[in-house]
């Protein structure tokens, strides 16, 4: 059986040296038969040098994908797994927050039931903030309740799985991946192993709040088609209250006429309908654009380098 770890590295000019040797030194004389496949994601720092440096020295055991620029994570994760070559494919991050011994473990867990194709590891305590906290499990709360796939809390793509399971992920080749919902989308038999993410050493994170904003409405505009049916329910019950409201506007014009004032009412109520009808708009735009993106069918990465590939 061959293992390989998919490992995206985005700016990780001090990591990826000392990945290499961490997994070499876990790895000795457990595992035999692996490789890692680099994938620089448009780094702009020495990474690329520092991974020509680690394939001069293991050519037999590493391959580096070079993007020509940055593509995300995401496009990152999909050309490693296209170019793993293992029966057991596990992606891991390049800045050791996710120790190879979680890996051993991993693979113990996947060994004990042949019926299991995937284990993935989620944090059990984060490292961050209540309101961050707070923030995520609401954004999993609602995922949840109005996505058509299940995702879990403190899950990320931390994951060992077997061939099956990664050749189904090739499969789904969309343009816009939110790998949570597309490992939870292919189905499997997935178990959840509990780990605490290390500090990261060196360099920095590359998310921020702002980012994982984006991310959250991506993951839902991707997995759940909710929002649209929810406005569409927003329209129905405003049209219904303006038509009761029409109905008291007639009647009392007709039996009382009506006095002047009503500034206020009509200023609400324009602000409130004006408001809500950008709203659909914009959320329209949203699913909008992503058919946009998709249909043009652009790759998902443009490769400029692959070293160790395959004649
Ligand atoms: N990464 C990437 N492309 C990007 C951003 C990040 O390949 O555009 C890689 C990064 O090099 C790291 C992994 O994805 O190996 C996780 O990134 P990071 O450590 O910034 O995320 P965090 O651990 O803070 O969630
Ligand atoms: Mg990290």
């Amino acid at each position: 059986m061959k293992l390989s770890l998919v490992v995206p590295c985005y700016n990780e000019e001090e990591n990826v040296q000392r990945f290499f040797d961490e997994t070499e030194r876990v790895f000795g004389g457990v595992i035999n038969n692996y490789e890692i496949v680099f994938v620089n994601d448009g780094s702009t720092d020495k990474t690329q040098e520092n991974l020509k440096e680690i394939y001069k020295m293991h050519s037999d055991k590493v391959q580096v994908l070079t993007f020509s620029r940055n593509f995300g994570k995401e496009a990152a994760i999909y050309a490693g797994l296209s170019s793993s070559k293992g029966d057991l494919v596990c992606i891991i991050d390049a800045d050791l927050q996710q120790r190879p011994e979680v890996v051993l473990e991993m693979l113990r867990v996947m060994g004990e039931d042949d019926n299991t194709d995937c284990v993935t590891a989620y944090q059990e305590n984060r490292k961050e903030s209540k309101i961050m906290s707070g923030v995520k499990s609401a954004f999993y709360k609602v995922i949840n309740k109005i996505a058509d796939v299940d995702f879990v809390n403190g899950a990320s793509d931390f994951r060992l799985m077997k061939r099956t399971m990664v050749d189904a992920i090739l499969n789904m080749s969309e343009y816009h991946r939110f790998s949570k919902g597309i490992f939870s989308w292919v189905g499997f038999n997935t178990i959840y192993i509990p780990y605490t993410v290390a500090e990261r050493e060196f360099g920095e994170s590359k998310w921020n709040f702002i980012k994982l904003l984006k991310y959250a409405v991506d993951g839902i505009i991707s997995f759940s088609t909710f929002p649209l049916k929810f406005v569409t329910a927003i329209g129905l019950i405003t049209s219904f209250a303006s038509v009761v409201y029409l109905i008291a506007v007639i009647i009392q014009k007709l039996f009382f006429g009506i006095d002047v004032p009503g500034y206020a009412t009509i200023v609400v109520l324009v602000l409130f309908l004006g408001g809500i009808q950008l709203f659909c708009l914009g959320l329209l735009g949203e699913y909008l654009s992503k058919i946009y993106v998709q249909v043009k069918n652009r790759p998902i990465y443009v490769l400029k380098e692959h070293l160790g590939k395959d004649d």
